[in-house]
């Protein structure tokens, strides 16, 4: 396993910023500000990813964005050896992680892992997100890097 202390790996900006529409502007505008924020209902508290106009639960207009502390752990994974768009075609291979936030209700967001293409990556690995600000891109962006090797008593239970 490659340990977290590594330089973390940096890609090319993809799809980095908001929409026209401003729905996810405050999303962007909180990497900005160093954090990671998910849309909460002030209503029946629903954690919601990705962004809505309304909570689908309640059908209250206009949730709120709280920031969330940006650890989870790997729900699942994917290696990508096939360059789908440019900007990554020499990053080639990497990793697709869907973490799961403990911290959001259990909602699950997509990010990049900065670890190498090879890594020995896991279902239940915990992540730590780190906000990036690519030379290319107007907007940072989250990736996620592995928190570190799990306790002993994990290790055996994903492996
Ligand atoms: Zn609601």
């Amino acid at each position: 396993m490659t340990p977290s202390s590594e330089v973390a790996r940096e890609f090319p900006a993809t799809l980095a910023g908001p929409y026209a529409d401003g729905l996810d502007l405050p999303y962007w505008e909180g990497l900005r500000a160093g954090e990671l924020r998910l849309q909460r209902c002030g209503e029946c508290g629903l954690w919601i990813w990705g962004p809505r106009w309304m909570c689908g639960q309640c059908q209250v207009f206009d949730p709120e964005w709280v920031a969330v502390e940006a650890v989870g752990r790997v729900f699942s994974w994917s290696r990508t050896w096939h360059s789908f768009i440019p900007e990554l075609a020499g990053e080639l291979p990497f990793i697709t992680v869907l973490v799961e936030l403990p911290h959001a209700g259990g909602r699950r967001v997509l990010g990049l892992l900065t670890e190498d293409g090879d890594a020995d990556i896991a279902i239940g690995d915990a992540v730590s997100g780190i906000i990036q600000q690519p030379a290319d891109a107007p907007w940072p962006l989250l990736r996620w890097q592995r928190a570190g090797t799990p306790p002993e008593t994990e290790q055996g239970e994903h492996r």
